[in-house]
């Protein structure tokens, strides 16, 4: 069982993929899947589409086979060849606290040895939406359920009702979910198959999903003039991790809560990447801009599927059993997924635990920054809390126009040096980057050193 703690390089030989031929770069070094990992694929291919149940976990755009995962322990992964990587992706958000914390299997262990689950009401969901609030006070009240696309589809829904409206409008390059409406310009998993909408989606019901883009004011201004007394809501990721990591421009998200409210409009913040993960709360407790209604998801679950949206108290009320804006769940405040999303909670309580991890992740980004410079490779690292990204870019990364115009290729061969030697990043140039309170400073330097050598296969 004895496993290496530096990132192992890779020793399996190529495999070849029609997709990887037909791109023409310098050979770039080969995909570190194993042969269990490439068998494992071909069997999963046979009986899913594609290999995977969720389209992001192929490595569609480098043409490879997607590892394998055996179990994660910290700030680790091990796939079914034995190799072990540090890993960024941490369950695409939900682990600040790594894989496999001891206090957060305990508290799934206690709790499943009483019952999976009852469809009726727990201690423990009134314990966690306390939490929340109390972190979150624009969340006044709180309803449960099991994926961020379910919390968002469920506040556009909401936020109809209460307006008696039918639009929304959102950025293009935020993603929100798998919902029809909001599978309109929406970023990473589909820019990255290159299908920019979603076929299945019926026109009448993306038609009432307007996009604008991120950053762009006036633009907002622009929509909501136009279809004045027609937009419910506007949406908006307040940090946009779905096309990497893009910050908020000062000003923009206070710009989206006046004409918000001049409008009539309600405001949703879609904070289920960010939230608990760049501050305790979220995003909307570091900008100090009030959200009519929020989206949580990813963290706190702590792994588990737990998400959650909740708001003002008058808005909440229109939900039933209370109003008539139908919205329901068989597994929702699963009594097993909360007790890991109040272990990882409780975690992320304690005194200083955000400053310590943002300091943490911004030696990693400062040395990254540092080795770039050096090898005259353009880049853009950005960090919001323990959330990174970097581009290949020499401009600013602002919206969805420059994050695509952002050197791929470039991304391509960065990607594949850095899993080669034992790094594991998101298989997309449009995904953003995390960093949980188990990774160490030899894993800063770990990843720094392969960087390095990563980083000079970029600039050759
Ligand atoms: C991940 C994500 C979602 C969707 O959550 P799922 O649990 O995958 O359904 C929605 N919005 C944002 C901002 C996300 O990052």
């Amino acid at each position: 069982m004895s496993q290496p703690d530096s990132p192992a390089a890779a020793t399996q030989a190529p495999a070849p993929t029609p997709a990887a031929a037909t791109i023409s770069t310098p050979a770039p070094a080969p995909t570190p899947a194993g042969p269990l990992s490439r068998a494992a694929h071909a069997a999963a291919s046979a009986v899913i589409p594609g290999g995977v149940n969720s389209p992001v976990r192929a490595w569609k755009r480098l043409g490879g086979n997607p590892l394998t995962i055996a179990r994660g322990k910290g700030s680790r992964i091990w796939d079914l060849d034995g190799k072990s990587y540090i890993d960024y992706v941490l369950s695409w958000g939900p682990l600040i606290v790594g894989h496999a914390h001891p206090a957060v299997v305990g508290a799934v262990r206690r709790t499943a040895r009483d019952g999976l689950g009852f469809g009726a009401p727990t201690l423990a969901e009134t314990e966690i939406c306390e939490v929340i609030r109390s972190a979150l006070p624009a969340m006044e009240q709180v309803r449960l359920v099991s994926s961020g696309t379910e919390a968002v589809m469920s506040a556009l829904r909401l936020a109809r009702a209460a307006t008696g409206r039918d639009l929304v409008i959102k950025c293009d390059g935020c993603y929100h979910g798998h919902s029809d409406p909001l599978l309109v310009a929406a970023g990473s998993g589909c820019a990255t198959l290159n299908t920019p909408d979603s076929s299945g989606v019926p026109a009448a019901i993306a038609a009432h999903t307007l996009s604008v883009p991120y950053n762009d004011a006036a633009a907002v201004e622009r929509a909501l003039t136009a279809h004045r007394g027609r937009v419910a809501a506007v949406i908006v990721e307040p940090v946009a991790g779905n096309m990497g990591l893009v910050l908020p421009k000062p000003g923009w998200l206070d710009a989206l809560r006046r004409l918000c409210t001049e409008h009539g409009t309600l405001l949703i913040f879609d904070e289920v990447m960010t939230g608990f993960r760049v501050a305790w709360g979220g995003w909307q407790t570091v900008c100090g801009v009030t959200p009519d209604l929020t989206c949580l998801g990813k963290v706190i679950g702590g792994g588990l599927p737990v998400a959650a949206y909740g708001g003002r108290r008058d808005l909440m009320s229109h939900l039933a059993p209370i109003g008539a804006c139908y919205q329901a769940g068989t597994l929702s405040g699963n009594p097993v997924a909360v007790a890991a999303g109040l272990a990882t909670l409780k975690l992320c309580a304690s005194k200083g635990f955000y400053a310590k991890q943002q300091a943490a992740l911004a030696k990693l980004a400062a040395g990254l920054r540092q080795l770039a410079a050096r090898r005259g490779v353009p880049i853009q690292i950005s960090q919001a809390g323990t959330m990174w990204g970097f581009y290949f870019s020499e401009r600013p990364v602002v919206d969805w126009t420059t994050a695509a115009a952002s050197n791929q290729e470039r991304w391509r061969t960065f990607f594949l040096g850095m899993i080669n030697r034992g790094v594991y990043l998101a298989p997309s140039p449009f995904e953003a980057a995390f960093w949980s309170s188990a990774h160490r400073r030899g894993d800063v330097s770990a990843t720094l050193a392969a960087a390095a050598e990563a980083l000079e296969e970029c600039s050759s």
